[in-house]
């Protein structure tokens, strides 16, 4: 199987009948890009920036950040690379933030809330990115979002951050683009009020099923009801598709589900542009991308939507899936 995955690596991420859809990685470390580009990646859909910050005792400065983001964007050779800003909070807890402990830390202080009101710390991270986006094809991501204030009070500081390195003159994209990520229903259901904003949507189902399904994403005695297919998430990628799409707006995914085989018809029929996955699953799914048409995929989607539990979609997809052959 694996030297048949090799063959594939090549190909173009294309259905029968031509509709390209973007298999792009999730990286967490710079070294990651070379081996996201080794697994056939066409750019980096999600860059999990945090783990520049953790492990160590205080945070990286702007210099250490820009050649971090230029290493990754210069071994991505010109392809897209997604740079969501700092998500920390919630499980991803970061020492020397100091932060107090909370009742609900998945529902408290986290991600862009920090960001908003440490500007320095925001700001930094900012102007590191804008000034590695010279070397490649930069985007930015802003994670948790859940009201557009939030993206409009964030581009504020993106904004901060460009004339600072104008008054500098150091060089950087200006055209830089600019999304979120969809891991909050309130974004997903509200979606249509964002796309005046932004450049794109990536739906994070890791965070959206939890909040969701309110079943937290790391308890193991609740697995059993985390489930990124449950009929009702279904609809909120939908609904952000549909909004999305009416705009003339990008949409991705960089959840887990993006990168689950099981899932890939479902996705493609929907209608996403793009899916970022660990680059080990790239593949594997593009296997399945290459092997139907796009009109199969959608009859499948549509299907899959009428149904009334994860567990009848599942096994509706694992049917469809071993139908392919
Ligand atoms: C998500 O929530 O789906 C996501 C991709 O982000 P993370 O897993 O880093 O929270
Ligand atoms: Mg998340």
């Amino acid at each position: 199987v694996k030297n048949e995955l090799r063959q594939i690596k090549d190909k173009e991420s294309k259905t029968l009948d031509g509709h390209a859809i973007e298999l792009v990685a999730n990286i967490g470390l710079p070294m990651d890009a070379e081996k996201a580009v080794e697994y056939g990646a066409e750019g980096v859909g999600l860059f999990r920036t945090e783990f520049l910050y953790m492990d160590r005792s205080s945070q990286p400065d702007e210099e250490e950040q820009f050649e971090a983001y230029k290493k990754v964007l210069i071994d991505m050779c010109g392809r897209p690379v997604i740079i969501r800003t700092l998500d920390v909070g919630g499980d991803k807890e970061i020492p020397y933030f100091k932060l107090e402990k909370e009742e609900n830390p998945f529902l408290g202080y986290r991600a862009i809330r920090i960001c908003l009101e440490d500007r320095e710390l925001f700001k930094t991270q900012l102007r590191a990115v804008l000034r590695a986006s010279i070397y490649g094809k930069a985007l930015i991501m802003f994670p948790m979002i859940s009201g557009v204030d939030e993206v409009v009070a964030a581009k504020a500081v993106l904004e901060e951050a460009k004339e600072e390195l104008r008054t500098k003159g150091q060089d950087f994209d200006d055209q830089i683009k600019v999304g979120i990520m969809v891991e909050i229903p309130s974004a997903a259901i509200a979606a249509d009020l964002f796309t005046g904003e932004i450049d794109f949507f990536s739906i994070g189902t890791n965070d959206l099923t939890q909040y969701a399904l309110a079943v937290d994403r790391g308890n193991t005695k609740i697995t059993h009801i985390y489930n990124s297919f449950h009929p009702a998430l279904l609809r909120l990628y939908k609904n952000v598709i549909n909004a999305s799409k009416k705009d003339g707006k990008f949409t991705g995914m960089c959840g887990e589900l993006a990168g689950n085989p099981l899932a890939s018809l479902l996705l493609l029929g929907m209608g996403f542009d793009e899916l970022s996955m660990s680059p080990g699953s790239i593949l594997k799914v593009k296997k399945i991308i290459t092997s139907v048409s796009m009109e199969q995929a959608q009859k499948v989607a549509e299907h899959a939507m009428g149904l009334h539990s994860a567990a009848e979609i599942e096994a509706y997809l694992k049917d469809e899936l071993k139908g392919l052959g």
